[in-house]
C-alpha cells in the first residue's frame, strides 16, 4: 500500500469516515522520499528499537519497521487505530499504543519492549506540543541514543541554534543541556496533506551521556534560564530579578562575581556562563 499516494490516502480515510483534526496537528506526509531518509538518519537498523510519536496513517512507521527490530508507536487519536490496523497489517514488529505520549511511561515502554537493544525516537511531531514532547523525552532521561524529529522550521532553527547566539532562547539552552543538536534537512509545506502554512525541518538530537556543564542545582539552573530569557528586549538581570523575585542588587552581585556585565542579555551568555551565574546566584540570594 503506497501511503504517500494522495489517492490511496483519500480512499482509506474515506472508508473510515476520517477527517483531519487541526487541533491534533494532523498533517500527513505525502512525499515518498522523506520517511526513508528520516528512518535511515534516525538510526533505525538491525539490533535497534524505535519509539514513534503520532504515526498518523503509518507512513513513517512502515519505513522504521522495515529497518529496526521493533517499533512501538504512540497515537492519541482513537479514530486512527482501526486505520493503522489496516495500513500496518503484515508488519509484525510494530505495536500501536493508543495514548497521549505526554502521559505515557516511556521508561516502562522501553523496559517492556526493547531489552538489550539500542533505542531511538523518530517522529513527525504534532507541532502544537513540540517543546513539551522534547522536554518530556529529555527530562525523563530515557536511555535513548538519538531523537530524530520533524518540527516547524522556525522551531528547528531555535532548538538547534548555538547557545550564546542571537537565535538562542531558553529552549535552546534546555535542549542543549541534554543533547547535541543538528538540522538534517528541510521539508517544504507541499510535502504534506493538508498542506500546513509553515515549512518544516528534520532535526537530530544526540542524547548526551553527561551534561556539558556541572551545576549545583539543576532545577534552579533551568528556572534561572527561563527567567533570564523571559523579557527578550531587556537584560538578563531584569528577567532574573522579576522572574525569580531576587533583588536587582543581588542579581548584579552574582553577575559581577561571574565576571559578567550587569547589562548582558541572556542570548549572549554561553552554557558555561549560565552555569556559573546560577551557582553564584544561589550563593548570594
Ligand atoms: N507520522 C504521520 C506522518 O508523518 O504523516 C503523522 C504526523 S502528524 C504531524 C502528528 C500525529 O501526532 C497525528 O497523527 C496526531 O494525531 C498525533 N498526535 C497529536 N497529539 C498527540 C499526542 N499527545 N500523543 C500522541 N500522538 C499525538
Amino acid at each position: 500500500m503506497e501511503l504517500t499516494d494522495i489517492n490511496v490516502i483519500k480512499r482509506i480515510l474515506g472508508r473510515h469516515g476520517f477527517s483531519f483534526s487541526k487541533s491534533l496537528g494532523q498533517n500527513f506526509l505525502i512525499d515518498p522520499t522523506v520517511c526513508p531518509r528520516m528512518a535511515e538518519m534516525g538510526g533505525a537498523k538491525e539490533g535497534t528499537g524505535v519509539i514513534e510519536i503520532g504515526p498518523g496513517l503509518g507512513v513513517l512507521t512502515v519505513e522504521l519497521a522495515k529497518r529496526a527490530d521493533k517499533v512501538v508507536t504512540v497515537e492519541l487519536d482513537t479514530r486512527l487505530i482501526p486505520v493503522l490496523a489496516e495500513t500496518l497489517d503484515g508488519y509484525r514488529n510494530v505495536e500501536v499504543i493508543n495514548a497521549d505520549v505526554l502521559k505515557t511511561d516511556l521508561h516502562k515502554l522501553i523496559d517492556d519492549n526493547f531489552q538489550g537493544k539500542s533505542v531511538n525516537v523518530c517522529a513527525n511531531l504534532p507541532y502544537y506540543i513540540t517543546s513539551p514532547i522534547l522536554m518530556y523525552l529529555l527530562e525523563s532521561r530515557l536511555p535513548v541514543e538519538n531523537i530524530t524529529v520533524m518540527v516547524q522550521k522556525e522551531a528547528a532553527d531555535r532548538l538547534c541554534a548555538q547557545v550564546g547566539s542571537r537565535e538562542s532562547g531558553a529552549i535552546t539552552v534546555a535542549v542543549n543541556y541534554y543533547a547535541e543538536t543538528e538540522v538534517l534537512f528541510g521539508v517544504e509545506r507541499e510535502c504534506f496533506t493538508p498542506s500546513p502554512n509553515v515549512d518544516s525541518s528534520v532535526i537530530r538530537l544526540r542524547v548526551r551521556k553527561e551534561p556539558p556543564v556541572k551545576v549545583n542545582d539543576e532545577e534552579f539552573f533551568f528556572k534561572m534560564v527561563k527567567a533570564a530569557f523571559s523579557q527578550r528586549r531587556k537584560t538578563a538581570a531584569n528577567g532574573i530579578s522579576s522572574g525569580l523575585g531576587i533583588s536587582k542588587d543581588k542579581v548584579g552581585e552574582a553577575l559581577t562575581l561571574s565576571g559578567l556585565s550587569p547589562t548582558v542579555r541572556a542570548e549572549a551568555l554561553t552554557m558555561e556562563e549560565l552555569a556559573v551565574l546560577s551557582d553564584n546566584l544561589l550563593k548570594v540570594r
